[in-house]
């Protein structure tokens, strides 16, 4: 395909190389973005209903009443959708994580920062909840600019008490939030229900939450999307030219210039009027090309449509696309980079998929008890002495029947054994497997187990038994 670059086209020499809110002094810049309007700002809207919906609801859906989506780091239990998972599934875990990892670069490759403009946790609630407050007690950019260099009188103080109260409340309510996600929401009523004196760590956890949120929201903002994400921080390895991004056409829009109506029109399409730039909340000018603190929240694509309606021309100007269409009118390629993803990604998936369907609902492991040797019970029998552990993934109890099912032999419990294996729990014990001394043919003799509930068996576990050197 010909190469529609124009070659007379000059960027500016002097653009910078230094974050857009960070000032060369060192200080911050802070943003003041125009409050942007347009179909696909409404549309973004929409989207964060749904996922606020989803985000505050999620905690209180309970599947046979257990939490359907739960991460309690701290006690190490996980539920999926649903699914418990435990330590001892930690390799489904890792395949999971690379599953993701692999996607991410897979769809990143393809459709570059969708996620961030559109559905970041981070990009919902600061431009679509926390932005939205501010405009509607503070003004637009240009009023908020204005308060924010008047001098402290009662107008001032009613609009920064109120905002910053409402900054904070929502923040409270996103950190119990949050915690109900670790913790469960059952134990969260506990906290914020029960004796306060009882649950002081469940306090300090929403008490610093509150503050971490709020912080964020109030202060830190699009500083996250800059210097802390590391989604946003690979994004130099994860585009490439094909990759979805919100860019401006230069070739279209260059050499940009007023309109005037007494001339002949000798520019291109922009007409230079900034808005795209003072709508972006993180500060930058999208006419340099492909940036680093780009979160594609479309906010300019928006205004430049607006002002290419009000001058008569087509939009897009500013739009979704890619560095290869702009520059060689090449609409979408899949390249061998997108395949050797998609070809790892299906890989991964197809194991991920085929060891959950194949994952059983408890987990057994059986070992000889270290340091001890075979015993003689009489002179026709040998014992060794092992040690069982239990793990139910399920949510419900389970009784519980070992049996050994080769070499024949006898099973002696010290104590009570396991008898029942309470829902998602971790039960361990230790018994004497005694078999007749003519079984025993070489020092380590392999054994199996078969665990049985309700008559069902569910798992099997295999170890070794120590016998003399014959
Ligand atoms: S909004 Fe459009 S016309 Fe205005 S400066 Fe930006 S790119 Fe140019
Ligand atoms: S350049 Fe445009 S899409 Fe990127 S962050 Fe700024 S307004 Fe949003």
């Amino acid at each position: 395909m010909e190469a529609r670059a124009n070659p007379e086209i000059k960027f500016d020499e002097s653009f910078r190389d230094s974050i857009s809110t960070i000032t060369a002094e060192g200080k911050r810049s802070w943003i003041y973005p125009k409050k942007p309007k347009g179909k696909l700002y409404n549309a973004r809207t929409w989207v964060s209903i749904a996922f606020l919906i989803v985000f505050f609801a999620m905690p209180l859906i309970k599947v046979n009443r257990h939490p359907f989506m739960l991460l309690n780091v701290i006690e190490r239990k996980f539920v999926l959708f649903g699914i418990a998972f435990f330590p001892q599934d930690f390799f489904l875990f890792v395949l999971a994580v690379l599953t993701f990892v692999v996607f991410i670069a897979l769809f990143t490759a393809l459709f570059g920062r969708l996620w961030c403009g559109w559905a970041c946790p981070q990009t919902v609630f600061m431009e679509m909840v926390f932005r939205k407050i501010e405009y509607w007690i503070e003004g637009d950019s240009m009023k908020q600019k204005a308060l924010d260099h008047r001098e402290w009188d009662t107008y001032k103080a009613s609009r920064k008490i109120t905002k910053h109260s409402l900054f904070f409340i929502i923040s409270f309510i996103i950190s119990n939030t949050f915690l109900a996600y670790i913790i469960g929401f059952d134990e969260w009523k506990k906290i914020v229900t029960d004796d306060f004196s009882k649950h002081q760590a469940g306090l300090i956890s929403i008490t610093a939450f509150t503050g971490i949120f709020y912080g964020v929201y109030a202060r830190f903002r699009e500083q996250v999307c800059i210097v802390v994400c590391p989604y946003g921080r690979l994004q130099g390895v994860l585009l490439d030219p094909n990759s979805v991004i919100v860019g401006y056409d230069y070739n279209r829009g260059e050499p940009r210039g007023k309109i005037s109506k007494s001339q002949e029109q000798k520019t291109g399409d922009c007409i230079d009027c900034h808005l795209c730039v003072n709508v972006c909340p993180t500060g930058i000018d999208i006419r340099h090309g492909t940036q680093l603190e780009c979160i594609n929240c479309t906010a300019c694509i928006d205004a430049c449509n607006d002002i290419m309606d009000k001058t008569n021309k087509p939009h897009g100007l500013i739009r979704y696309t890619s560095e290869n269409a702009i520059k060689n009118g090449i609409k979408f390629k899949i390249t061998p980079r997108i395949i050797g993803y998609a070809i790892i990604l299906f890989v991964l998936l197809g194991t991920l998929v085929t060891f959950l369907a194949l994952r059983s609902d408890i987990s057994t492991t059986v070992l000889r008890t270290p340091g001890m040797l075979y015993q003689k019970t009489d002179d026709t029998h040998i014992s060794n002495l092992f040690t069982i552990q239990l793990v139910n993934k399920t949510f419900a109890d389970l009784p519980i029947e070992l049996k050994v099912v080769e070499p024949a032999g006898q099973i002696k419990w010290v104590g009570n054994g396991i008898l029942n294996l309470k829902e998602q729990s971790v039960a361990e014990s230790v018994f004497f497997l005694v078999i007749p001394k003519s079984q025993i043919t070489k020092t380590k003799t392999k054994v199996k187990f078969e665990i049985y509930s309700n008559g069902k068996k569910i798992d099997v576990a295999e170890t070794s038994f120590l016998g003399p050197n014959i």
